[in-house]
């Protein structure tokens, strides 16, 4: 086991040498009840493919050589609820399953329904790098890759003006307070303007902190640490050790951001030079009209 202070050495140098990510992902589109326009599948496609590279690239993730995003949409609310229930226990609009894959509802904008798609994707990029990040890094990273706007080979991430809205009319909890705040600590607390408290907040500190390489090397250090002992301790420590002028400073920084004028941020293309990206043909859809669903070795098709 390398010594902690050695590793984030070595992370730190990784990421200021820009580490090349080599390895590949694969979106694989298809609606069970609805077409999905040609459009939806290339502008989710440049998201999640500059939201992987940059996961590799910018906070120093690992991930298997090949990941497969296999998501299917369905466009009636019912249908889509029915199977939602078997593996979420909220309301939801998409979800990520071992066994179903992605599944989204296709809402009444094309827009919502590409953002919910990114946003899932982010969770699960995560999970398939095998890091779980505090609570509210994993929602404002899905929320800030939610955000993505594609403008002929670039894509951008637009800061929202309602949660900068609601930052200057005094919303949201401070730096101090978020860093200490525990996956538990999040019932009853107010929702923001993205909806749940985790999200609202969680954005709003991390839509500043991928604005700059010490923002997201602090992100990094946050997520490496967390991920080893679940403290909000070591969070707080790992801000107090990758930010100059450590939290205090880090609440001055942040404030004086949101209170300016935040510009998109454009995500860069992957560094790793043997990065290919597919242009997958999507898969025949083995379940017309259903959904495919592993259980162990066998694969079956519900509704
Ligand atoms: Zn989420």
């Amino acid at each position: 086991m390398p010594h902690p202070l050695r590793a984030s050495l070595l992370l730190t140098l990784g990421l200021l040498a820009g580490t090349a990510h080599a390895g590949t992902i694969d979106l694989q589109l298809s609606g069970v009840d609805t077409e999905v326009p040609s459009t939806m599948k290339f502008e989710v496609r440049s998201a999640i493919t500059r939201m992987h590279a940059w996961y590799g690239d910018q906070l120093g993730l690992t991930f298997p050589p090949r990941v497969v995003v296999q998501v299917r949409l369905i466009a009636n609310r019912a249908t889509y609820d029915a199977l939602a229930r078997n593996y979420v226990h909220e309301t939801s609009v998409g979800f990520f399953a071992p066994e179903a894959g992605g599944v989204m509802w296709a809402q009444p904008t094309q827009a919502a329904t590409e953002g919910t798609l990114v946003h899932e994707t982010s969770h699960y990029l995560l999970d398939e790098a095998g890091v779980r990040p505090p609570k509210w890094v994993n929602e404002g990273l899905a929320e800030v890759f939610e955000r993505f706007r594609v403008a002929g080979n670039a894509v951008y991430v637009d800061p929202d003006p309602r949660v900068l809205a609601w930052l200057r009319g005094g919303g949201g909890m401070s730096v101090e307070r978020l860093l200490r705040m525990g996956d538990g600590d999040w019932g009853g607390l107010a929702d923001g303007p993205l909806g749940r408290a985790p999200h609202s907040n969680g954005y709003a500190l991390v839509a500043f902190l991928v604005t700059s390489p010490a923002g997201k090397r602090t992100l990094a250090e946050i997520i490496r640490r967390y991920d080893g002992s679940r403290s909000t301790a070591e969070v707080v420590a790992a801000v107090e050790d990758t930010w100059r002028g450590g939290v205090r400073q880090l609440e001055l920084d942040w404030r004086a951001w949101w209170s300016g004028r935040p510009a998109p941020v454009q995500l860069p293309v992957a560094t790793g030079a043997e990065r290919v990206v597919e242009a997958s043909a999507d898969a025949a859809d083995p379940c017309p009209g259903g959904i495919m669903i592993r259980r162990g070795s066998e694969t079956v098709c519900s509704n």
